[in-house]
């Protein structure tokens, strides 16, 4: 790009100037800003300058300010804290369920063809299509054809010929593919259900494009081919699309950093490009999911810490030794409540996970194990002892994902061993229903999300979602965090709840302390990089009903207002 010659010369100008006089780009004025430091210091201004905090407090601030300064926001109305920071989700994944078209309130079959029609008019040829949570007994209108109430493929196919198209009814015991699908699959009038399957046929015997149960496998089967096959460049093409649309529903919520919870090294390679290409929307955190021996080979020069100004860091690993309580995974001590003939699974071998441990020591990586039951836990501590014997005092911040239900012997061990336990408020109120059933009354009591007595004993607690598996948003867990109230209003052990102050830095200083970021994220200083949400209320001060009503009015990462509510 050609710069005319005077425009140079005012870059210039203007940068000499703004080095050597104090002049802020974007300053916040007379309003509460919850610092989210540690002594949770409270002041009433902000200047930014650049992507650092450069001066606090009202005094300092206005010395900053100059005709050059881009934007004084004055609002005694407004509150602000530090970016907040999801310390457990799945980054594309949430970008794919947002991708993916959600039919659950559409009204007839016209209308979800004219929706798919839409997607297919800005997505490559060839690329799939998915959407979940349609029900014909929610349309208020029959298809033209259908067979036991169900779609015939032929409106769908001529309107979208050229994508394959996979949409899941809403039980998940059946999908719709249209014709372009079935041709991936190899489905023809000749198809035989395979076993726990049906492809539903018209009276001419042709498919009609819906697939029961286990014969929705070949239709996955294809796409998943068809997704290999796929090229660098759209591969890339469509991850950027994932990751934009994730990055937009967390600046929404005030999310200005991410934990993603477990990618591939190719993964970390696609984002470390975009890190440098200035692409991503928020910080990422990534931990690699791999073996131990894919690990061993790549560790050595794999680790990366805040690339592109801070925006991606690679230097943690990820593993999951169990499953979860809800379906009976959770790896307990002792046998399930409500089904004592099993004690959970043990999804990964332990010797392995010592060995990874092992490379994480030799080659100073976090190692974040995902641990839901008191048995997985318990095999995680104890493998993180061993493995951390010989330097019992080095600062390793390893963390346990979940660690949602803990024999009371284990517990002091977290604080004792310096390990972090990772947990996501929200799924506690979610799961509480059913936990008394798995766990009885005792485990519940004494083991289950037990935040007080984990911080208590000299843990941190960084907060999160685990979306898409939850929704993003940050007001659910931080609710969850400090009432422990259910959505029928029972309290689930509320002896167990966080204060509020403790709720706000589970998501701001301490994520940045499970990161290693907290010289540089996690609360409102000087010198520290100008990550700062502006809500619309104290989330200290407000009553607890009211967390879930604030409303974020503005996103600041890195200096730039990158959310503004209308
Ligand atoms: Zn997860």
């Amino acid at each position: 790009m050609r710069v005319p010659l005077c425009l140079f010369f005012l870059i210039i100008l203007g940068s000499v100037g703004f080095a050597q006089n104090n002049v802020a780009d974007l300053v916040l004025l007379d309003l509460q800003v919850l610092r989210c430091n540690a002594a949770m210091n409270e002041t009433d201004a902000v200047a930014i300058k650049g992507d650092r905090i450069v001066a606090l407090g009202k005094e300092q601030v206005t010395k900053w300010i100059d005709p050059e300064t881009t934007r004084v926001i004055r609002d005694s109305k407004l509150v602000a804290t530090a970016g907040f920071a999801d310390s457990h989700l799945h980054f594309v994944g949430l970008g794919q369920s947002l991708q993916m078209l959600d039919l659950r309130d559409a009204k007839s079959w016209q209308e979800i063809v004219a929706m798919v029609k839409k997607a297919a008019e800005t997505l490559p040829v060839g690329t799939w299509i998915e959407g979940r949570g349609w029900h014909q007994s929610k349309w208020n209108r029959k298809p033209a054809k259908a067979i036991e109430g169900y779609p015939v493929h032929e409106t769908m196919s001529a309107q979208v010929p050229h994508h394959p198209v996979v949409l899941t009814h809403s039980s998940g015991h059946a999908c719709f593919a249209n014709a372009a699908a079935m041709k991936l699959a190899g489905i023809t009038a000749q198809s035989k259900d395979p076993a726990g399957g049906e492809i539903l046929k018209d009276g001419a015997g042709k498919p009609i494009g819906v697939f029961r149960e286990n014969a929705q496998r070949s239709i996955r089967l294809a796409q998943s081919k068809s997704e290999q096959r796929r090229s660098v460049d759209e591969k890339r093409t469509i991850v950027a699309e994932h990751i934009r649309l994730a990055g937009q529903q967390c600046l929404q919520h005030g999310i200005t950093s991410v934990h993603d919870a477990g990618s591939s090294f190719a993964f970390a390679d696609l984002f470390t490009d975009f890190a440098k290409e200035s692409k991503l929307p928020v910080r990422v955190y990534m931990m690699i999911r791999a073996g131990a021996n894919e690990l061993a080979a790549r560790m050595p020069d794999a680790k990366r810490i805040g690339v592109g100004d801070g925006f991606f860091t690679v230097r943690s690993v990820k593993i999951s030794i169990d499953g979860a309580l809800g379906p009976h995974g959770a790896w307990l001590l002792n046998p399930y409540s409500d089904l004592t003939t099993s004690a959970g699974l043990n999804t990964f071998d332990v010797d392995e996970m010592a060995e990874i441990a092992g490379l994480c020591r030799k080659y100073q990586w976090q190692l974040c194990v995902h641990a839901i039951g008191d048995r997985a836990n318990r095999e995680v501590l104890d493998t993180f002892e061993a493995a951390l014997r010989d330097d019992v005092a080095s600062d390793h911040r390893w963390r346990i994902e979940h660690a949602q239900h803990l024999s009371p012997r284990d517990i002091p061990r977290f604080g004792k061993l310096g390990v972090i336990p990772a947990m996501q408020a929200n799924h506690c109120t979610s799961d509480a229903i059913f936990v008394p059933m798995r766990l009885g009354e005792r485990r519940s009591k004494e083991g289950a999300y037990v935040w007080r007595s984990l911080i208590d004993s000299g843990a941190i607690i960084p907060n999160g979602t685990d979306a898409p598996v939850e929704r993003v948003d940050p007001r659910v867990s931080l609710y969850a965090a400090v009432t422990r109230k259910l959505t029928g209003g029972e309290l689930f052990y509320p002896d167990q709840c966080m204060t509020r102050a403790e709720g706000l830095l589970s998501y701001t200083l301490w994520p940045a302390i499970s990161a290693f970021q907290e010289r540089k994220l996690g609360s409102i200083e000087i010198g520290k990089k100008a990550d700062i949400v502006l809500w619309d209320r104290n989330l200290l001060t407000c009553p607890a009903e009211e967390i879930l009503d604030a409303t974020v009015r503005m996103t600041v990462l890195d200096g730039n207002v990158v959310y503004e509510a209308e």
